[in-house]
């Protein structure tokens, strides 16, 4: 006989929780250590760069200045016209391989040290950790109800970093319109609206990011920390928790004997999390949040050296060396990013090198197709754009082919600065006997006439006219 087995009818309990979770306000710690004063002397490095570069002048110019509405990009004493922005893709590509190879070999090292996000965060920690104290300042004087003194604390932060912000947009609208100008223009309300658009824009944004939201930048915005991890392999630079010595963790008297309490290394201080800008514990193991600042690794080494242990608790390692085993260096991974690499400068330097140094533009006036002149020459109008890419002034001449018994009006010779476009009007005559076509191709050059700079364009165009019957 069969046995039914008895059925009950189960509501479902139903748990709601919110899905937005809200952000903890991180409080890092100061903390000194080897891996900081590098990070320190780089940050020295790219902000003395960033701020002053647009500053420099080279033969009376901006050194770098990318001047968008005459389309030229100069570069200490190099112009880059729209011509050459190939170059730039190449430049791109180098950058790519060389950010590939180099989070393979050592992890996020990009991110720890000299991305703008890191960096400018940690001048806007140091403001604030001299406007507002250390983390147990900050952290009382943010449950503190308002006084005087929060008051005052909070407004000098704030007035820093809105000035820091404000240094920030002005200079990088400097490296895009001469920065001499655009000071005094800011200053007597005479510059473009733009510009103070651009300002306010990059002073917010700088704001906001250093500012406020921080790691929230690098965990949730930057695609690069979400895909580098494809990057990454056993052999991998990381900053890693040595579990195996660390645990199990606890605290103890500096005299006391840890293996003799059943204790490892780590005394459970906390101060890997208090430093950590990602606001992490490193010891959970390697996480995406993890920017590779090493901040942890100079905060355990100080508690080690406190302790008399080993330093290196927490440590740049890699996942085989955690393992016991062997890491290396030269691998299948590492080895083609580098052989890429070294094919995309190879063919970057064979470009840049074979980059031509006058550009010839010819722009036919499209508002008539032709004219009759009144001894009956069939007429067409051109405007000539003479591009000297070259670092010094030339003189060079203009000349036409193409059609029978060719006359050109205008200049035949002009001279071009270096860096300089000379726009020159032509109109180009013919007798209507010489057409047999109503589209003629025709073919203009522009030679150099500087015998010490060998240097001709042609470039090809149209001239329109009534075919004789
Ligand atoms: S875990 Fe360490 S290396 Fe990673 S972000 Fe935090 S302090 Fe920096
Ligand atoms: S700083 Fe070092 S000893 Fe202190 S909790 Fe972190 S890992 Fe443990």
């Amino acid at each position: 006989m069969s046995e039914k087995i008895p059925v009950q009818q189960v509501e479902p309990e139903v748990v709601e929780f919110d899905l937005y979770e809200k952000r903890k306000k991180i409080y890092t710690r100061a903390v000194s250590g080897f891996f900081q004063k590098i990070r320190t002397r780089v940050l020295w490095v790219l902000m003395l760069g960033y701020f002053l570069t647009p500053w420099i002048n080279w033969h009376d110019r901006q050194g770098v200045l990318f001047d968008l509405p005459a389309r030229q990009f100069h570069i200490f004493g190099v112009t880059f016209f729209p011509q050459d922005f190939f170059l730039l893709a190449w430049i791109l590509i180098i950058c790519a391989f060389g950010l590939f190879f180099v989070t393979t070999l050592f992890g996020r090292v990009w991110c720890g040290y000299t991305c703008p996000q890191t960096v400018w965060t940690m001048v806007f920690m140091w403001i604030e950790e001299k406007t507002e104290g250390s983390r147990n300042a900050r952290m009382k004087l943010d449950k503190s109800p308002m006084s005087k003194s929060k008051f005052i604390k909070k407004f000098n932060k704030h007035s820093l970093w809105v000035l820091f912000g404000w240094l920030t947009g002005l200079t990088f609208v400097g490296y895009f319109t001469p920065i001499r100008e655009l000071l005094i223009d800011l200053f007597t309300f005479s510059a473009h609206p733009w510009a103070y658009f651009w300002v306010a824009l990059f002073t917010g944004a700088t704001y906001l990011f250093a500012g406020w939201m921080r790691e929230q930048v690098c965990t949730y915005m930057c695609p690069y920390a979400r895909f580098q991890a494809v990057m990454f392999d056993p052999d991998t630079l990381v900053i890693s928790y040595d579990y195996n010595r660390g645990e199990s963790r606890g605290p103890r008297k500096r005299s006391a004997d840890p293996k003799a309490e059943g204790l490892g290394d780590c005394i459970d201080c906390n101060l890997c999390v208090h430093v950590c800008p990602a606001g992490i514990d490193i010891r959970d193991g390697l996480q995406y949040q993890c920017i590779g600042c090493a901040l942890c690794v100079d905060a355990c080494d100080s508690v080690m050296d406190k302790m008399g242990y080993d330093r290196g608790l927490v440590s740049y390692t890699t996942e085989r060396r955690l393992e016991g085993e062997n890491s290396h260096i030269m691998r299948p991974k590492v080895v083609g990013y580098a052989l890429c690499m070294l094919v995309v400068i190879t063919a970057f330097m064979y470009f840049a090198g074979d980059r031509e140094a006058l550009g010839l533009d010819v722009i036919r006036d499209r508002n008539k197709l032709f004219n009759q002149t009144p001894s009956g020459m069939i007429e067409n109008i051109y405007t000539i754009k003479v591009i000297n890419m070259d670092q010094t002034s030339h003189k060079f001449e203009i000349s036409v082919s193409g059609l029978d018994n060719m006359t050109m009006i205008g200049r035949k010779t002009v001279t071009a600065n270096a860096g300089e476009v000379r726009s020159v009007p032509f109109s180009i005559q013919v007798p209507p006997t010489a057409l047999t076509e109503q589209r003629n191709t025709i073919f203009f050059k522009v030679q150099s006439l500087d015998p010490n700079y060998e240097a001709e364009k042609i470039t090809e165009s149209r001239f329109i006219g009534p075919v004789s019957k």
